[in-house]
């Protein structure tokens, strides 16, 4: 970070610098070549394993307790998993690829080339503060780009180490990382980056989008939202109870795709709260001194949550707050019980506004229209998760509904598999990455006209006469 430090100046003015720097070293240097690439993701992937407990150790001091087993599996194991995919498949990302340009235009040929973008900025959010940074970092190294980073301020040990960690892995001429809240934020979000990658809320997000606009940026936006569960009237409720309490309570519900609410077939509803109860109580048999159910993130977010409670509670919804040991959970260590609200009425906030906590609706549904129709009528979500024996359910819920991403039978997983795409849709945010995914973002996909020394080239240029009519008859078929 020397030339940030030594530059003793106004925050914006700082990342002006910064960007100026690496700017004028991607044009001093132009694309890095494939050993480059693999050698810095290589270097990447070894530096994370070997500061893994250290990783874990700063999310958890910001959580208050954040599960280590869950930081390794959640937060380290998906970018040493994307890298190391990465590193093996990059050879074939980056080639060139070969297109025909019609009978036409032959003997001319078609080459689209993949090109760094140049210098690109990348803003994460606090809730997989380590993943959601360096995720995007590997995509966007491994184009061939020069990297901004802004991380959290939520999680601020977790962002000094990423700082640190990141200097002694680059020079600041290829990545720097930016400490600073939501100020920093809106100053970063309109620097003139070639392009701009968020991880955060919606309702940030379209803040980024407009800043980003005033440039021409063009963005990525992962945001977050509500994703529904939909279970069939043929589902295993014991597996789909197990799946569900474990994808709404890793990180204590604050995951972007955790299923927000569910929808149950009526005569199933009783047994699937109770189902889901057992799996809740089988998962986590105690919270307070538990080093697997992990905090909320701050006492704002604590305060929310039981804000969503309440109002239920007011409004006459049963509420099952699931305490298995019945232990006294205090405020300040913002442990929160696994709570099922159970036919909330949709104008109540737990059903207006994504929830990000260990709380569950369920609601109850007549057919499976209705549960279509019910997703249909909200934003779509970064995630939906259908649980059902047969296809044909399956298969129109998949085809009548519109998400980011999804998974049959299974929650959280679909973001896990490297070489699925990832991204939201309408509210959930627009663009993708993971495997070449992630290299098709970062990159420019440059169209190239390779023109043969032998061509008919000529035909179509002025004065037209005989051979402009014989074009025509060519080209029209008459
Ligand atoms: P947030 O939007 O509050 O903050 C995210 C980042 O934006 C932080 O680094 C913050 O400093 C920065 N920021 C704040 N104000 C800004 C501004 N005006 N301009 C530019 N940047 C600004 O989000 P959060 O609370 O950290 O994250 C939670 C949200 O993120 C949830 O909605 C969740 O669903 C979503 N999320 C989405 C994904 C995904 O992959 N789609 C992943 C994780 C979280």
């Amino acid at each position: 970070m020397t030339t940030l430090e030594a530059l003793d100046v106004k925050p914006q003015s700082r990342l002006d610098a910064v960007l100026d720097l690496q700017r004028a070293a991607f044009l001093r240097d132009g694309a890095p070549g494939l050993d480059e690439r693999r050698d810095d993701l290589k270097r990447l992937i070894a530096a994370i394993k070997e500061n893994a407990d250290a990783i874990a150790t700063a999310i958890s001091a910001d959580f208050g307790s954040r599960s280590k087993h869950e930081t390794i599996v959640a937060d380290v194991w998906p970018v040493v998993a994307g890298a190391r995919n990465t590193v093996k498949r990059l050879p074939g990302w980056m080639k060139p690829k070969s297109v025909g340009v019609g009978i036409e235009l032959l003997p001319a040929r078609g080459r689209i080339l993949y090109q760094p973008l140049g210098v690109v900025g990348i803003i994460s959010p606090w809730n997989y503060p380590f993943q959601l940074a360096i995720a995007p970092l590997v995509a966007a190294l491994a184009a061939g780009n020069r990297v901004m980073l802004k991380p959290s301020e939520l999680t601020p040990r977790t962002s000094e180490f990423l700082a640190g960690f990141l200097a002694k892995l680059f020079p600041e001429e290829k990545v720097a990382t930016v400490l600073g809240g939501a100020e920093v934020g809106a100053a970063f979000s309109s620097l003139p980056f070639d392009h701009l990658f968020y991880t955060g809320s919606t309702e940030i997000g379209r803040r980024v989008m407009r800043a980003a606009a005033d440039n021409l940026t063009p963005v990525t936006l992962e945001l977050g939202g509500k994703s529904p569960c939909i279970i069939g009237a043929d589902a295993d409720l014991a597996a789909a109870c197990r799946s569900i309490a474990f994808g709404k309570l890793l990180n204590a519900g604050q995951t972007c795709i955790a299923p927000d609410y569910a929808l149950v077939p009526k005569p199933m509803l009783a047994d699937f709260a109770a189902g889901l109860e057992a799996a809740i109580r089988a998962l986590y048999p105690k919270l307070r001194d538990n080093p697997d159910y992990t905090s909320i993130i701050n006492a704002r977010h604590y305060a929310r949550i039981w804000r969503l409670v309440d109002e239920a509670r007011e409004r006459g919804v049963r509420v099952v707050q699931i305490n298995p040991a019945s232990e006294q959970l205090v405020p300040e260590a913002r442990k929160f019980a696994p709570t099922l609200v159970i036919e909330p009425p949709t104008d109540l906030t737990v059903m207006r506004e994504e929830i990000f906590g260990p709380v569950l609706p369920i609601l109850s549904y007549d057919t499976l229209d209705d549960a279509i129709a019910f997703v249909n009528a909200r934003p779509r979500p970064l995630a939906l998760y259908y649980f059902g024996a047969g296809t044909a359910g399956r298969d129109r819920v998949l085809a009548r509904t519109t998400s980011g991403g999804a998974a049959v039978n299974e929650t959280l997983l679909h973001v896990a598999a490297e070489n699925l795409p990832f991204g939201g849709v309408g509210a959930s945010g627009m663009g993708a990455y993971h495997g070449d995914a992630g290299f098709r973002t970062f990159s420019h996909a440059k169209s190239v006209f390779l023109q043969n020394r032998f061509n008919a080239a000529s035909l179509l240029h002025p004065p037209y006469g005989r051979a402009a009519d014989f074009m025509r008859k060519f080209l029209l078929g008459r």
